[in-house]
């Protein structure tokens, strides 16, 4: 195996390997990091997973991307430390073939823990052999924050620091991040999520930050791409007879999960069709029909709230595996493939109405139990059936969150709050601590080098 090489999504900056990948983020050209060429399994290496637990099968997809920046037994501890929960297969009543992929058994009962509790891992040990602490800032509306706040939380040589709108996230996600300590420090922000993010970008730009070494984990970072990979090679080796195609349906906002698949089919994972419904913010639908892109201006407030993506910046990554250029602007300079888009994928805009509709629907006649996002994917799995039947075909559709992350939204809708998990029920007891902040620059600056100095 050859070490991997990264190019960047605008094709001008030059090639990165996972560790300078990891540690910039985004590419100098402003692009988006994304190997040329797939290192490829065969079908029967992909059958071989059915027997194997889920952190072995993540050993096997992800040392083809670490070969040469890590070594093996180093990645083995770190995938079995990382993996330590369930990943359940939950077969559907009335769909003989089909089953939900729950991907909330996580600390922080989101499917972003799978991305975030690896990348995190990996910057630790990089950051421990230069020897250089390193600061990460993330600017958060709720999931990816408390992901990224749990997985950082206790790595050394690293040090946290969430922003969060302080009135838009819910009392468990604020928990998420403020019950942790030690090398997590949360701010509450007395703004918007936009405000957070233009802190946090103005930081990663000012000279008088330089001597603080800051990098991001957000989901342009390769990072946390490529190990939401690995849960797609997991549900088809349960679920799909060797060889066999697979539909994947993929709740989406910022296309980070959906290019887990894109990347497991580059990788000789045979799939039938992605199937990545939206919520209000129906700029990839649109797109998909009619070949013009036009991002969501400003983006819409939705119930799947972690899917309110007016631009998504994974797209850039979509256009270039189909052979289009699409800047960070979100201007297309080289059309994709659109014919092969067209084939490989389905996407339709679900509604709050229809989201909750569906949340109702599941339960009273599959008994199943969703969420906001996870209703969203299985109502865009509806919609690809309805034009396109199954015919004993496969599937597997994603849920991403853990109902009981929205009790307030489900009890309204089905009677009852779900049960809570151990993860979660433990936050109502912990005490906070947080830093309060208005919008403002300087203050966030004197915050940052205040830190950075200890205190
Ligand atoms: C982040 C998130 C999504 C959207 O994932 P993308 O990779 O941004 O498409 C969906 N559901 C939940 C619960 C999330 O937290």
């Amino acid at each position: 195996m050859a070490t991997v090489l990264f190019h960047s999504t605008n094709e001008s900056a030059p090639p990165a390997n996972l560790r300078e990948a990891l540690l910039i983020g985004q590419a100098p050209d402003g692009g988006l990091y994304l190997p040329r060429a797939f290192p490829r399994f065969t079908l029967d290496e992909i059958a071989g997973f059915a027997q194997r637990p889920y952190h072995e099968i993540a050993v096997a997809v992800l040392a083809r991307f670490t070969e040469g920046v890590l070594g093996a037994d180093a990645l083995a501890e770190l995938c079995r430390d990382a993996y330590d929960f369930d990943v359940p297969l939950e077969p559907v009543r009335g769909f003989p073939r089909v089953h939900i992929l729950r991907l909330d058994r996580g600390p922080t009962a989101s499917f972003k823990d799978f991305a975030a509790r690896w990348m995190a891992r990996l910057m630790g040990r990089f950051v421990r052999e230069t020897g250089t602490p390193l600061t990460i800032l993330t600017a958060t509306s709720g999931d990816t924050g408390s992901a990224v706040a749990s997985a950082f939380h206790g790595v050394e040589g690293i040090r946290g620091i969430v922003l969060f709108p302080s009135r838009e996230v819910s009392e468990r996600q604020r928990k998420q991040m403020t019950t942790l300590r030690g090398n997590i420090r949360a701010i509450a922000v007395d703004g918007k999520f936009d405000d957070c993010q233009a802190l946090v970008k103005r930081a990663f730009t000012d000279p008088a930050l330089r001597f603080i070494p800051l990098s991001s984990a957000n989901s342009i970072n390769i990072g946390r791409l490529l190990p939401q990979s690995v849960y797609y090679f997991y549900a088809a080796s349960r679920l799909a007879r060797p060889g066999e195609p697979i539909i994947f349906a993929v709740p989406s906002g910022n296309f980070g999960d959906m290019m887990g698949a894109v990347i497991a089919g580059r990788m000789g994972l045979p799939i039938r069709r992605l199937v990545a419904p939206v919520n209000g913010n129906d700029a990839f639908p649109r797109f998909l029909a009619t070949g013009r892109y036009e991002k969501v201006e400003p983006s819409r407030a939705c119930l799947s709230n972690a899917m309110n993506v007016g631009h998504p910046s994974n797209l850039a990554r979509l256009v270039a595996v189909y052979g289009g250029r699409m800047d960070e602007t979100g201007a297309l300079r080289r059309g994709p493939d659109l014919t092969a888009l067209r084939r490989d994928l389905f996407s339709s805009s679900v509604s709050d109405e229809q989201t909750r509709a569906t949340i109702r629907q599941a339960w009273t006649d599959h008994q199943l139990l969703l969420e906001p996002h996870g209703a969203v994917g299985w109502r865009g799995f509806l919609d690809y059936v309805e034009g396109e039947p199954l015919n004993d075909t496969p599937a597997a559709v994603l849920e991403t969150a853990h109902p009981a992350k929205f009790p307030e939204e489900i009890e309204k809708i089905l009677g009852f709050t779900p049960e809570v998990p151990a993860p979660l029920a433990a936050l109502d007891k912990r005490s906070e601590a947080c830093d309060r902040m208005t919008v403002d620059y300087e203050a966030f600056r004197e915050c940052l080098i205040e830190k950075h100095a200890g205190r």
